[in-house]
């Protein structure tokens, strides 16, 4: 939210000095004059130091990066591997014990909720004739997918997405779709970064225009 107002702001002050083609390298600028990139930059080791030292030895390491030398170590650890690498498939589960499915106890619909009802209560809405803006590249992998992930009972997408917008869908003759649920997309960007395959391509919504949530 507050980069979106800097950006905002510097388009505004271009606009108002009539420099309508220039490139707003003050915005990098002011970026790095605000307190997000100081909190960005204070917690750069968070993540990578518990993916190369493990939970404990990492947290040690976080603990005094972080709280003692408020993130002012000279060294900036990197993950090497992105982030949509690291999804485990079935075979890769068998070898690690953590990476089993996680069997969540069902919504309640008191504190907890199951994500159709909680897409509904967020009241993300999009245009009902707006072209589906989440593309596949191939639209066999999905359901390749299925045999390689989760024991064969689901494909990643259908856990992460945390809108069911992936869904899979079974006919009476056992005949297995997969389908993309647009209307429902919260644009977490998920799935672009997270698909093993990068098979998913998010694309801005028609204008970009995004959801609509008539509540904020
Ligand atoms: S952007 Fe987020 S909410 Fe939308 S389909 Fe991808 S994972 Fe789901």
């Amino acid at each position: 939210m507050k980069s979106g107002m800097l950006a905002a702001e510097t388009i505004n002050d271009a606009l108002a000095a009539g420099r309508l083609h220039d490139d707003l390298v003050e915005y990098e600028q002011a970026f790095n004059n605000s307190w997000i990139y100081t909190e960005l930059y204070q917690q750069k080791n968070w993540g990578p130091a518990r993916h190369h030292f493990g939970e404990i030895l990492g947290g040690i390491f976080s603990f005094i990066d972080i709280n003692l030398l408020n993130g002012k170590l000279p060294l900036t650890l990197n993950d090497s591997q992105p982030d949509h690498a690291a999804t485990l498939s079935k075979q890769a589960q068998k070898v690690y014990k953590d990476a089993e499915p996680i069997n969540y106890p069902k919504a309640d619909g008191v504190l907890t909720f199951n994500k159709l009802d909680s897409v509904f209560l967020s009241n993300t809405n999009h245009g009902e004739d707006q072209p589906c803006h989440l593309k596949l590249s191939d639209n066999d992998i999905p359901l390749k997918h299925l045999s390689e992930f989760n024991d064969g009972r689901s494909e990643p997408s259908l856990f992460y997405c945390p809108a069911g917008v992936y869904e899979k869908i079974e006919n009476d003759s056992g005949e297995i779709k997969f389908q993309i649920n647009s209307q429902n997309c919260l644009h977490c960007k998920t799935c672009d970064i997270k698909d093993p395959a990068q098979n998913i391509n998010w694309s801005i919504p028609e204008g970009g225009d995004g959801p609509t949530y008539p509540n904020m």
